[in-house]
C-alpha cells in the first residue's frame, strides 16, 4: 500500500506535496530539535539540534582526533549554537566511567 500525500511535517506542521520535499525540508526544519550527545574525555554535552549528517559528522570526526579536547568541544558546540545549528547545549556532565 502507497500513502499519498500531503506529507506534513510533525516538527513545525508545513504540509508538503511529495514524500521527497518533506524529506529535504525536514534537513532544514527550524522547529526539528533532536538531542545529540558528543563526549569527549569526563565532559558530555547535550546538544539539542536538527543532526544534519554533515555538522555531526564533523564533530564526531573532530572528537576522533587524538589531540582535540574537552575545552575544543565547547568551542565547538558554542559555535554550532551562535550560528544557529545547535538550539539548546546542556551542560557537561561528569561521565560515571
Ligand atoms: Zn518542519
Amino acid at each position: 500500500m502507497t500513502v499519498d500525500g500531503p506529507y506534513t511535517c510533525k516538527y513545525c506542521g508545513r504540509t508538503f506535496k511529495s514524500l521527497q520535499s518533506l524529506k529535504s525540508h525536514l534537513q532544514n526544519c527550524p522547529k526539528r530539535s533532536l538531542p545529540r550527545e558528543f563526549s569527549k574525555g569526563k565532559v558530555t554535552f547535550i546538544c539539542y539540534m536538527n543532526p544534519r549528517r554533515k555538522v555531526v559528522n564533523a564533530v564526531n570526526s573532530l572528537l576522533r582526533k587524538p589531540d582535540f579536547n574537552e575545552q575544543q568541544l565547547l568551542g565547538v558546540v558554542r559555535y554550532l549554537q551562535e550560528n544557529g545549528e545547535v538550539h539548546r547545549i546542556l551542560m557537561p556532565e561528569i561521565n560515571k566511567n
